[in-house]
């Protein structure tokens, strides 16, 4: 009952009963007992994750600390990136120059567009790439989601080099040319540049933007984007643009491809094949499937932890758009000079994944 008080009284402590958990204090959690740990889990306003070996990422409102004391478990700050390694990646501002750049540089086979603006006015830049890519026309249409954690920027610096790669070897590579004949590929390369702009997971509002989501499995169930963070609207309404069928989400923290469902225990309808996509994927990338912590690379969402309000499942469940969370690096802001060789190491795994678009 101690418990139970104190968390009532963390209730309390929010200043409103949004429907998306606000961020404002986020650890480092150590062994809880199971009994704490599924009351934790329960709280709407509290969000776990990236559990490994018992321990875990907490993220909640002011009084999480307090709560945490009180409840005597130990917790320790996030890692955080000094400013200097933080300054070594490029702004959300210099991203979009550089988007810019390459949409004017190869103009038949980019299309870059905003699909909103995030919660401090910025772009929400997505660049297509196709074969006469200013038209959309009935060709497969597939996407990739990055840094919608703000403070998780690996995805977004392996998607800026999957564009340089594809613009400047179109027409030269076999493999490239033919995927921007058949396909077309939108790519949001920043979610939350928001985030993204001062390191932090949640957007300008504290909102979490992967718990932001309408889910089947809630009282939030409603396919509809009022009261949601802008960029969560702005995807839900991109999305109701296209027809996309395919679809991954980047962030890090992990190493591990994630499959559906991340919000219910139940066995996902198409699971086998998209367990072999999965695969396939960590295959590809030999870093992923060589975890120690996850067989072959990859993990059911729920038996890892359980989502609610996540985009992956939203897109499955309510848009028919097959989705994918895919883990990029244990360390969410490593050293900028590692960028490149995670994107060596995925670079075949993105091409092979859009291609299963062919196969669904
Ligand atoms: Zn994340």
């Amino acid at each position: 009952m101690k418990i139970f008080t104190s968390l009532v009284a963390l209730a309390f402590s929010t200043s409103s009963m949004a429907s998306s958990p606000m961020i404002e204090e986020s650890f480092r959690v150590n062994q809880v007992s199971p009994e704490l740990f599924n009351i934790i889990k329960h709280r709407p306003e509290l969000i776990i994750d990236h559990v490994k070996d018992g321990s875990f990422e907490l993220y909640g409102p002011k009084g999480l600390s307090a709560f945490l004391n009180k409840n005597h478990v130990q917790f320790s700050a996030l890692e955080t990136q000094s400013l200097i390694q933080r300054s070594k990646y490029p702004t959300p501002e210099e991203i979009e120059k550089d988007l810019k750049a390459i949409s004017i540089k190869f103009p038949a086979i980019t299309k870059l567009y905003s699909i909103g603006k995030s919660t401090k006015n910025r772009d929400l830049w997505v660049i297509k790439l196709s074969k006469n890519a200013k038209t959309d026309d009935s060709r497969p249409e597939f996407k990739f989601v990055a840094n919608m954690h703000g403070d998780e920027i690996v995805g977004r610096e392996v998607m800026v080099r999957f564009i340089k790669e594809c613009t400047e070897n179109y027409g030269k590579d076999p493999r490239i040319t033919n995927l921007l004949d058949k396909f077309q590929i939108h790519i949001l390369v920043s979610m939350n540049p928001d985030g993204a702009a001062v390191s932090t997971r949640a957007n300008a509002q504290q909102i979490d933007l992967n718990r932001d989501f309408p889910d089947f499995s809630t009282a939030d169930n409603q396919d509809i984007s009022t009261n949601r963070a802008p960029e969560t609207q702005a995807v839900m309404k991109w999305q109701s643009d296209h027809k996309f069928r395919l679809s991954a989400n980047f962030h890090g923290g992990a190493e591990v491809i994630n499959y559906p469902w991340d919000t219910i225990p139940d066995k996902f309808a198409n699971e086998d094949k998209i367990k072999d996509i999965s695969l396939e994927y960590a295959h590809n990338a030999p870093y992923i499937a060589a975890s120690t912590t996850f067989e072959n690379g990859i993990t059911n969402g729920f038996a890892w932890y359980e989502v609610n309000g996540g985009m992956q499942d939203w897109s499955i469940y309510y848009r028919k758009d097959l989705q994918v969370t895919i883990e990029l690096s244990d360390t969410k802001w490593p050293d900028y000079s590692k960028v490149d060789y995670y994107y060596e190491q995925n670079r075949t795994a993105l091409m092979g994944f859009i291609e299963r678009i062919e196969t669904l």
